[in-house]
């Protein structure tokens, strides 16, 4: 097992020093497969996060004047140094949170892509020059960058979504203040060791772990604060869009979601199940866009949940760091109660459990991955956030019908389709109300492209070049008397 004991840190980071709680109190950080207590971490509270906001600040006043080309060698190299540690970093949250390990390896090495993306992507962060209206002036506009970001993270995806952050952020010149899921603390801790390492200057990333009110209090009170980028549940997001008001800060929410994933009568079955088992159990089911409420035609319904019943069968579930995991433990009891309770909803009113469906019998957090068939609107998957590896399967009749239930929710992040009709294909691209689309296709996130949620789901964009935007302040200037 790979070494990770230079990145289990027990302090918060501010202005470029390693320090603890000012009360000294600390909060257990536990493996969710074990149940073993991995370390301890500060329980931070508003006190910590107005000191990191002042070192931030005063961190600002010079990061802003470094060039572009500047923050991309720095930010190369932080690329390089994920990279590096690709090993170690994957087997720290791997033990924190989960997930399977090629699942934690993965997540580093996107991580690390994001990074390079925003490395490449500011040296083109061009202004414009617009042709003026009146004679001896000209007009120009220019991009800057917006100053103190607030970064919220969740715990499952521990090290990328800070990736999605801490990236634009600092290509852009802003400085930050990351406040990390307390349950998966130390991924986070440790982009503040490599930051350091590679030489990002004291107060650029400064990491606070503790209390998630009292610490979002502090962030989204304090005017010094001048964006913040979350990425958690609709509620906690709504709090926080509320509390922006009162400084009116920038926001960026990267909030729930309820995947609709439909399967056309004319789909490759195949190739729908490959996706369907990517799009709903990667981890665990874990993520704002797996697949929420499977839609399948009629005429396939039988086969496709013989075939997706076949494969969640096989998959293996188990401690993330054993060789061959496919499906690691739930994060915590409440997810874990959570399941049950959409179990005992869905034998109620009227499904059909096909696979699984029960506590797995390793104990502990695990969950054997479920299919229920026979899925029906009245059931809470339809309209809750299942977040864990409960496949609902309905049943549909015309494309009509399918879109109008996709669209049949508040959210709108991401939703997946399968059929090999083209013009159905862009029908869907226009009709389907979400922000990420894809077909013939379970796993679309990459960096090139902007990952963002419509209606409840979200506010902004993160990758592609549209991520950058969020970061950087538009000025206008009109030069007169010329
Ligand atoms: P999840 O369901 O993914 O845990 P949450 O929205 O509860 O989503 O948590 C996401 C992040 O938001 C975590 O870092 C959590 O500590 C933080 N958080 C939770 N409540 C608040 C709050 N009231 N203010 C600021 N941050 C919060």
């Amino acid at each position: 097992m790979a070494d990770y004991s230079k990145f289990l840190k027990e302090s918060n980071l501010i202005g470029g020093q390693w320090v603890p709680s000012e009360s000294g109190a600390t909060v257990d950080v536990i493996n969710p497969a074990t149940g073993e207590v991995i370390g301890k971490v500060p329980n931070s509270g508003a006190s910590e996060t107005k000191r990191a906001i002042d070192a931030a600040q005063t961190a600002f006043n010079k990061f802003k004047r470094t060039t572009a080309t500047e923050r991309a060698i720095l930010l190369r190299k932080l690329h390089d140094a994920l990279m590096d540690n690709q090993d170690a970093l994957a087997t720290l949250l791997t033990t924190e949170q989960g997930k399977p390990l090629a699942e934690a390896r993965g997540e580093i090495a996107i991580g690390a892509a994001y990074v390079l993306w925003y490395a490449e992507e500011i040296r083109r962060a061009y202004g414009d020059i617009v042709p003026s209206p009146l004679r001896g002036r000209r007009i120009l506009v220019t991009k800057h960058p917006t100053g103190v970001v607030g970064a919220i993270t969740p715990w499952n995806f521990p090290s990328s979504m800070l990736a999605r952050k801490l990236g634009p952020a600092l290509a852009a010149g802003c400085t930050t203040v990351v406040k990390p899921a307390t349950v998966t603390p130390y991924s986070a801790l440790a982009w503040g060791v490599l930051a350091e390492e590679v030489g990002f200057p004291a107060g650029a990333v400064n990491i606070l772990t503790g209390s998630a009110r009292a610490i979002g209090g502090e962030i989204m009170a304090n005017p010094i604060v001048r964006k913040v980028t979350f990425t958690g549940s609709t509620e906690v997001g709504k709090t926080l869009i509320r509390q922006s008001a009162d400084t009116v800060k920038k926001v960026s929410m990267e909030l729930g979601g309820n995947a609709p994933f439909i399967v056309f009568e004319d789909a490759d079955l195949d190739r729908a199940v490959k996706g369907a088992m990517a799009a709903k159990f990667r981890n665990s089911g874990q993520t704002c866009v797996c697949t929420n409420r499977f839609y399948v035609h009629d005429s396939v319904y039988d086969k496709f949940v013989g075939k997706l019943a076949a494969a969640t069968s096989q998959l293996k579930v188990g401690n993330g760091l054993e060789d061959g995991t496919e499906q690691g433990p739930l994060i915590d009891d409440t997810a874990l109660a959570k399941m049950d309770e959409f179990m005992n909803d869905a034998r109620e009113k009227g499904g059909r459990i096909v696979q699984g469906g029960k506590r797995h019998a390793l104990g502990g957090q695990f969950f054997e991955p479920t299919v229920i068939a026979e899925a029906n609107d009245a059931m809470q998957v339809t309209n809750e956030e299942i977040f864990g590896p409960i496949a609902a399967i309905f049943r549909f009749s015309s494309e009509e019908e399918a879109i109008s239930k996709a669209n049949d929710t508040e959210f709108g992040l991401a939703a997946y389709a399968y059929t090999k009709d083209l013009g159905r294909a862009f029908r869907l691209n226009e009709e389907l109300e979400y922000g990420l689309i894809g077909i013939n296709e379970g796993i679309i996130t990459t960096v090139e492209a902007p990952f963002g949620g419509l209606k409840e789901s979200g506010l902004g964009k993160e990758g592609g070049h549209q991520g950058l935007e969020d970061y950087l302040d538009t000025k206008y200037v009109a030069i007169g008397g010329l």
